[in-house]
């Protein structure tokens, strides 16, 4: 299989934090194991959306760029899907509203608070997105650590619930760090083969089909491509699954069309907390 190695995110994110600190990754390959999801009969999705908060995704406005967007939380709101966010701490900080304003189109902080009002999830992202391979390198593990734990504080000033779930920066994790951060009581959101299918991302590649060159994006469409994976899973009896997405306008678009074709195939969409709760609940 041709490597399709994700250099992706550092394009899109606008904080310097970041910029230079995204990681390669190996791509996802089979090695399927059964699950008793299929002896259920239930189809769960998880939606869940990293980088953000974004005020112009998320309300429809447009970026500080000119960018437009449909709103993502309108489209959620129309198909009474509730999701779960996967937020950059620095976003939330007050130090962030004039680049949230400028890039951004709105507060940050401000749509994560309607996030929160409309019944969506939010979990952490870090609060700096800086690559832990690289932050532990540079600053040690406590670093990271309190990096997370950082993100944590502003969330839970929102929503007033301490996050449960922490999604690494480009996945990247090793089962030391990974052991550390559980011990803090977070699980953390892994596309590891290690983990069964249904608690492993589903990683939707939407970061890909975003800027100039969009040579990796799946093709013939990123929706395809998203259908296709799943089709996929339930060929091996996988029926649940977390889709990781991010917050993009191309995304939105292509959701008011997949929320919609996954109802049809009898999906239900519901949070992060609960689909852990059910799926774990299987025998
Ligand atoms: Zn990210």
């Amino acid at each position: 299989m041709a490597s399709r190695t994700t250099t992706h995110l550092c394009i899109l994110l606008i904080s310097g934090f970041s910029a230079a600190l995204c990681a390669q990754q190996p791509p996802a390959r089979g090695n399927f194991t059964p699950h008793a999801s299929a002896a259920h009969g239930a189809r769960l999705i998880a939606l869940t959306f990293d980088d953000g908060p974004k005020p112009y995704v998320l309300m429809g406005t447009r970026s500080g760029m000119g960018v437009p967007s449909a709103s993502l939380l309108d489209l959620l709101d129309r198909e009474q899907v509730k999701a779960t966010f996967f937020v950059m701490g620095w976003r939330l900080s007050k130090n962030a509203d004039q680049m949230c304003r400028k890039l951004d189109g709105g507060v940050c902080r401000e749509a994560a608070e309607e996030e929160h009002r409309r019944g969506h999830e939010i979990e952490n992202h870090t609060y700096g997105h800086g690559d832990f391979r690289l932050m532990e390198k540079r600053y040690g593990g406590a670093w990271i650590l309190n990096d997370i734990d950082r993100a944590s504080r502003m969330i839970q000033g929102i929503t007033g619930v301490k996050p449960a779930y922490l999604r690494p920066p480009d996945w990247d994790i090793w089962p030391a760090l990974q052991k550390k951060i559980e011990a803090r009581g977070y699980r953390v959101m892994t596309k590891s083969h290690a983990a069964q299918p249904a608690l492993r991302d589903v990683d939707s590649e939407d970061y890909f089909c975003v800027g100039h060159d969009l040579s990796k994006c799946p093709k013939p469409s990123d929706y395809d491509y998203v259908l296709r994976t799943i089709v996929q899973r339930e060929r091996h009896g996988v029926y649940d699954h977390i889709l990781a997405f991010h917050e993009l306008p191309q995304t939105v678009e292509m959701l008011s069309r997949l929320i919609p074709e996954l109802k049809k195939r009898g999906y239900r969409f519901v949070l992060l907390r609960a689909y852990m709760a059910e799926v774990q609940s299987y025998p």
